[in-house]
Order: structure tokens, then C-alpha cells, then sequence
């Protein structure tokens, strides 16, 4: 995934080792993924389910779900019998929970092995992943980070929290497991950045990044454009997950606009619209908004512009491939930069969609 984007510099992906979950490859040059985590009660299978087809639907590539207890652990053949992505059952210190998951056929665990108790527990853990190949995800959080090192380090530092991951890596090491995914993760950027810049140096296992814990769905947003951009634009993370108290589903429309933006997303279609001004005669808002839900999952290679009037559009617009200026009750249809036909404006969106479609 080195490739240059036109006029500006070489973007730089940082090499790191595949690891696979379910159906789904991470890391290597393999795209990168797309994770959200379910907000449903695991206990409850048809509400998880349901959940994950909505995930499903809006490109979600891996999901993951929390397993609280044991009646969440044997939900797990139920809910991967209906739904088409990998699911990652998301355990806390119980290795009894996790070695269920596995039996129930999960295809990936995110456990932290330097917290579940004797080696022995790590052990049987281990065993049963590599029988299944199944990955494992070390998930260290500023917000949970072991005792001793926020004592040594005073706070979750960055050089605290890549400690924490490199103790938990020896562990599976020392087991001969290699099969990991790591992350590193804090509500404060700067924090996350430094961490995972760490981490990049020291080790080859794919990076799941993100920013915990970035509050609301318009806030969450920002900080996580911010924070995961920055990491992205710097050859790093191989999965991302944008953390958003809100509907999950928003949490992948997101991801997939911050590697839309960054060009580092397989779908290559691309929307352009106008901030609107004056000189905007139709209701472009609701154009752009409608357009950009029924494309959402369309792959191909196209830029589509929408804007707001026929004096500056399709000038403004002339890298789109297609493209509609809004005029009085109508628009116009552009491809490249030249004008081709006019639209009555209650039809924009229906005859733009046809216009991609054929395209
Ligand atoms: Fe204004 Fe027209 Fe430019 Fe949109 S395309 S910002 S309406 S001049």
C-alpha cells in the first residue's frame, strides 16, 4: 500500500506481518479494516444479530462483541451462524469465557494473557487459538493500565502503555504465539500518537488504532478524524476503530470517510460538493446527504460532484467525472467540467444515481 498521492509525497505504509480473522486479513498490504463493536446485550442473540447486519450493511468489515458471561460465551455459534463478518469476542480476565468463545467458533479474542491469571489459564488459551489459527488482540487502554506501571511511570504515559503491550507480548512469545494485533489506546492524542510510534519501532505485529473514549458522535468525530488521520498519514494502523458513544453503525460511516479522505479505502468513489452560497438555487443539503447514504457502498472508481449553482459548479467541479449544478426548479448534469443535459430538480437525485450507475 505504498503509493504516491498525485503532487504531494510518498505515502509510506508501515510493514508489518498478516495476521488473519475469520475471512479478513490484517495487516501486510492488505486494506486496512474496519471494526465497531456491538452495543447490544451479547446475552440477548437476535438483538446482536440484528445489530451485526446493520454493521454489515454499512461496510462494517470485523465486529466485536463483549462476553460478560458465560450465557454471552454460548450465544457465540448462534450469532456467527447468521452474520457474514468475523466476529471478536472481547474477554476480561475470565480464560474459562475465553476457551468457551473458541468452542463456539469465534473467529478472534481480544484478552489481555498478562491478566488472566497463572500461566497455565494463558496456556490453554493459546492452545486452543493456534489449533483454530486464531488471532489475538492485546487491547492495553490508558484507562486500565496494571498498577505497577502507573506507579513506575507516575500516569499512563506513552512509554507506559507500549510497556504494558510488550509484557503481554512476551507472554503469548514465550508460548511460541505470534498470531497478534495490538492496541494501544487513550482518549488523549498526543498520547495515542507517541504510543503507537513506539510500538511501530519495537515490534511487526499489525496496529488496531484509534482514540478511546471520544465522546459524542459529532465530537467523537473530530478527535478521531484527528487522531486516527494523523496516525494513518504517518504509514500507521492496519485496522482502525472509531469509538463513538452512539449508534455503532456511525462508527464505521466514519471510519470509512477517514480512509475515503485519505484515499486508503478499496471503494474508490468519491463525492464533491460545494459549500453552498448565495448563488445556491436548489435544496443542496438534502441532494448531498441522499446521494452520499445511497453510494455509501458502491465500488467503483468515480468522482461525483454536486454543487450548488450552474455559474461556478461544474468549472469548480471539472476533476468529476459526473456531476449536477443546481439551477431555478432544475439542475444540470455535467461530465467533466461540460454541461450535458438539464434535470427537473424533483428528479437530481434518482437521475444522478442512474448516471453512476451506467457510468
Ligand atoms: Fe456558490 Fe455555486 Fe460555488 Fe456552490 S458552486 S459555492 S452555489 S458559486
Amino acid at each position: 500500500a505504498n503509493f504516491k498521492i498525485e503532487g504531494g509525497k510518498m505515502y509510506k505504509r508501515r510493514q508489518s506481518r498478516e495476521v488473519s480473522v475469520g475471512n479478513v486479513k490484517i495487516g501486510g498490504n492488505n486494506p486496512i479494516s474496519i471494526q465497531s463493536m456491538t452495543n447490544t446485550d451479547t446475552r440477548d442473540a437476535k438483538a446482536t444479530i440484528a445489530q451485526i447486519k446493520r454493521l454489515e450493511s454499512v461496510g462494517c468489515d470485523i465486529v466485536r462483541v463483549a462476553i460478560p458471561d458465560m450465557t454471552a460465551a454460548k450465544n457465540i455459534a448462534k450469532i456467527k451462524s447468521q452474520v457474514n463478518i468475523p466476529i471478536i469476542a472481547d474477554i476480561h480476565f475470565d480464560y474459562r469465557l475465553a476457551l468457551e468463545v473458541i468452542d463456539q467458533g469465534v473467529d478472534g479474542v481480544r484478552i489481555n494473557p498478562g491478566n488472566i491469571g497463572s500461566i497455565d489459564r494463558v496456556k490453554m488459551v493459546v492452545e486452543k487459538c493456534k489449533e483454530k489459527n486464531l488471532k489475538i488482540r492485546i487491547g492495553v487502554n490508558g484507562g486500565s493500565l496494571e498498577k505497577e506501571l502507573l506507579e513506575k511511570y507516575g500516569s499512563a504515559t506513552p512509554e507506559a502503555l507500549v510497556e504494558s503491550a510488550l509484557n503481554h507480548v512476551k507472554i503469548l512469545e514465550d508460548l511460541d504465539f505470534r498470531n497478534i494485533v495490538i492496541s494501544l489506546k487513550s482518549s488523549d492524542i498526543y498520547k495515542t500518537l507517541d504510543a503507537y510510534e513506539l510500538i511501530s519501532k519495537k515490534v511487526d505485529y499489525p496496529l488496531h488504532i484509534g482514540i478511546t473514549e471520544s465522546g459524542s458522535v459529532k465530537k467523537g468525530t473530530i478527535k478521531s478524524s484527528i487522531g486516527v488521520g494523523a496516525l494513518l498519514l504517518k504509514g500507521i494502523g492496519d485496522t482502525i476503530r472509531i469509538s463513538l458513544t452512539g449508534d455503532p453503525c456511525e462508527e464505521v460511516i466514519v471510519g470509512k470517510e477517514i480512509l475515503r479522505s485519505l484515499d486508503l479505502l478499496n471503494d474508490k468513489i468519491k463525492v464533491v460538493s460545494c459549500p453552498t452560497c448565495g448563488r445556491c438555487n436548489i435544496d443542496l443539503i438534502s441532494v448531498v446527504n441522499e446521494v452520499e447514504e445511497k453510494i455509501n457502498n458502491i465500488e467503483k472508481d468515480i468522482t461525483v460532484a454536486i454543487m450548488g449553482c450552474a455559474v461556478n459548479g461544474p468549472g469548480e467541479a471539472r476533476e468529476a467525472d459526473i456531476g449536477i449544478a443546481g439551477g431555478k426548479g432544475e439542475g444540470l448534469l455535467f461530465k467533466k467540467g461540460k454541461i450535458v443535459r438539464k434535470i427537473n430538480g424533483d428528479r437530481l437525485v434518482e437521475e444522478l444515481l442512474e448516471e453512476i450507475d451506467k457510468y
